[in-house]
């Protein structure tokens, strides 16, 4: 044998042999046969693999612990957040379909919907979160799929997911929940009622802001009317990203309680600072939403939006004093950052659209790290000079 093609087979069989703990990446893009018969095996449901877009060990791996976590029967990761979106949307509707949303929803989201879904002639229905629950408006006789976030951004505003789940269920439409700001640590949907949980693993998930990833997290019969959405828009995840995300699954509940503490400390803290005009935390007792937050999350999470007096010029000197905290969007990772809704999530957003999501020139969101909580007190009162 030649040695080019000798290199290409010379070493596999270890990877057979050994037993890792951690299932390996593989990093392979098709599977072999030893026959037709196996084939055949394949095609019947007897398991194997044929090619890394439809499965992959690694991919599944990271799928079960997901699964896991969500309280689901399965769990599909994808290339990012959005085509976790872009999957399900493609999955579950056609034209002449409804979707109804809220307004208070990931930007990325809402330019998807209202712009290409539109164009694919699904009507797009978008309702203010506070007008979700109101009772008859939610679901017509068109709607198929109802799409919304809680907590929002960046208010961190609370819809009652169960109420929602509810309407949905009686009037024989989906429901779908972004849960990306909550984690499965803090905040269950399907156990409340939700039929499809969809998230940007980049944030908490992988929560070492070094992987763009999505998942969605259903009942298995639900799942399986997405998989022919991800295999043929082809939004699959690489095997070496989930493995990240694998990684970063074993610490979530770990890192999701001190999210938690250090948020809860840093918003207790701005909102006794007479510097600090607003603090919206869903923890804190004077959130308009704490209510329903208690009822429906184990922990308040990561995510504190505040405002300063002076408007975009306050907020911006604030922004531009931090020292620790980086400014930069994404959010849920190890280290603390620091964005300004106007000219981040909610930039070119109309000034109507701005007051309709409560959005203020003056806010100031922190995704709280895990930074010791002293440190990061010490550089908001530096910053807030
Ligand atoms: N949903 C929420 C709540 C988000 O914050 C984001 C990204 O910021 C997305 C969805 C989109 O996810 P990705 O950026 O991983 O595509």
């Amino acid at each position: 044998m030649h040695p080019e093609t000798d290199v290409l087979h010379r070493g596999e069989g270890a990877a057979k042999a050994a037993r890792p703990l951690n299932t390996p990446i593989y990093a392979t893009s098709t599977f072999t046969f030893e026959n037709v018969a196996a084939l055949e095996a394949y095609h019947r449901g007897d398991g194997g693999y044929l090619y890394s877009r439809h499965a992959n060990p690694t991919i599944e791996a990271a799928e079960a612990k997901l699964a896991v976590l969500e309280g689901a029967e399965a769990a599909m990761l994808t290339s990012s957040g959005m085509a976790a979106t872009a999957t399900a949307l493609a999955g579950l509707l056609a034209a002449g379909d409804e979707l109804v949303c809220s307004s208070a929803l990931y930007g990325g989201t809402l330019q998807l919907v209202t712009t290409f879904l539109r164009r694919f002639g699904v009507d797009v229905r978008i309702l203010p979160p506070d007008r979700f629950a109101a009772a008859g408006q939610l679901v017509g006789p068109k709607t198929r799929v109802v799409w919304f976030e809680t907590p929002a951004n960046p208010t961190l505003r609370c819809v009652d997911i169960r109420e929602v789940a509810e309407a949905c269920r009686a009037g024989g439409a989906l429901s779908v929940l972004d849960n990306t700001f909550a984690t499965p640590v803090n905040q269950q949907p399907l156990a409340l009622g939700i039929d499809l949980v969809m998230h940007s693993a980049t944030k908490y998930l992988n929560g070492h802001g070094d992987v763009t990833a999505g998942v969605l997290a259903a009942s298995r019969a639900l799942l399986a009317r997405l998989q022919p959405a991800r295999r043929f828009f082809g939004g699959v995840l690489d095997p070496a990203a989930a493995y990240q995300v694998a990684r970063g699954l074993k610490t979530l509940a770990l890192r999701v309680a001190r999210h938690n503490q250090n948020a809860g400390e840093l918003a207790r803290w701005l909102e006794a600072d007479t510097r600090v005009s607003r603090v919206f935390y869903p923890g804190l007792p004077s959130h308009p939403d704490h209510e329903t937050a208690r009822r429906q999350m184990r922990g308040f999470g990561g995510m504190i939006c505040f405002e300063v007096p002076g408007g975009l010029d306050a907020a911006g000197r604030l922004f531009d004093r931090l020292g620790l905290i980086q400014r930069a969007a994404s959010l849920g990772g190890t280290e603390s950052l620091c964005s300004l809704p106007v000219l981040t999530s909610h930039h070119g957003v109309s000034e109507a659209g701005l007051a309709e999501a409560g959005v203020t020139a003056g806010m100031i969101r922190l995704s709280v790290g895990l930074e010791h909580p002293d440190d990061l007190v010490a550089d908001l009162d530096q910053a807030l000079g």
